[in-house]
């Protein structure tokens, strides 16, 4: 993995206090967010060093036709299974009861069916709440330092889902970038890949009726907009990365709760939900 996609997460350790300061309603899942992401961090440097073998010999030409890069449930997880039992043991330290409870759980469990119930997760991406954080806690890093060794260029694909994973995105950016100005961004859920998408298209149908999409976004924080879609009752957000510089896509999103809650009051269902489920 290169050095600098680990700066960029060791560079999001320090938006977390800019963040509380900004939205105290997300006080708490911050805290633990942060918590997530030293543990993260720590996984990135051992992984810098490490650099377990994976086989690529396929990737590019599956983006190529179209298709994620890995396939998930052939990934061979057992190189990285130390690092499941350390993402439970700081769940059961710094999470909400039910965490806590869940993460003993898993912890109480052989490693046969921890592979057994993350293959579900991945192949289905489905599995309860608590399992599905600590999943993607685990497996963030992982994949993370994976995605790194795939190349293709990032306004190559223009699909919903993840060239790399295949797994939905959960907030989406504006950026000047060698793509353009004012580029419109995917973030992959569980692997951060970043890719291109649609500025005006909704992410979820494809819809581009502009009297079928709506933008609503927070006082205060302006430069997080929620991409609503009426005609699939979808929405993503948008951070805007020409207006706060600093952000960082997937922790503003886990900031802008209240956004979250606004949307679901008024039955509209994220693309994806992230780590923590909202
Ligand atoms: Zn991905
Ligand atoms: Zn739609």
């Amino acid at each position: 993995m290169k050095v600098f996609k680990q700066k960029e997460r060791e560079f999001a350790l320090q938006r977390i206090p800019v963040l509380k300061e900004r939205f105290p309603e997300a006080e708490e899942i911050l805290s633990f967010a942060e918590c997530l992401l030293r543990f993260q961090n720590c996984v990135l440097e051992d992984l810098l060093e490490k650099y377990p073998k994976v086989d690529l010999s396929s990737a590019e030409a599956r983006i190529e036709k179209g298709k994620p890069a890995l396939r998930l449930k052939h990934l061979d997880l057992r190189p990285y299974l130390g690092y499941l039992r350390e993402a439970l043991v700081k769940a059961s330290e710094c999470g909400t009861e039910s965490i806590r409870e869940g993460a003993r759980f898993l912890l109480s469990q052989p490693e046969e069916e921890l592979i057994s119930l993350t293959g579900y997760f991945l192949e289905n991406q489905m599995a309860d709440d608590v399992s599905r954080m600590i999943f993607m806690a685990w497996l963030q890093p992982v994949l993370y330092s994976i995605s790194d060794r795939i190349s293709f260029t990032r306004d190559q694909w223009l699909r919903n889902f993840c060239p790399v994973c295949g797994f939905k995105p959960s907030v989406s950016f504006l950026m000047d970038s060698e793509e353009g100005e004012g580029v419109r961004f995917l973030r992959c859920s569980l692997c951060l890949t970043d890719w291109v998408y649609v500025r005006t298209m909704c992410v979820n149908c494809g819809n581009v009726e502009d009297d079928k999409m709506d933008y609503f976004m927070e006082r205060g924080a302006d430069y997080i907009q929620l991409q609503v879609c009426r005609k699939c009752k979808h929405y993503i957000k948008v951070v805007d990365l020409r207006k706060e510089g600093l952000a960082v896509p997937d922790l503003e999103d886990i900031a802008s709760v209240a956004l979250d809650l606004w949307a679901q009051e008024r039955d509209y269902t994220k693309i994806e939900r992230n780590i923590f489920g909202y």
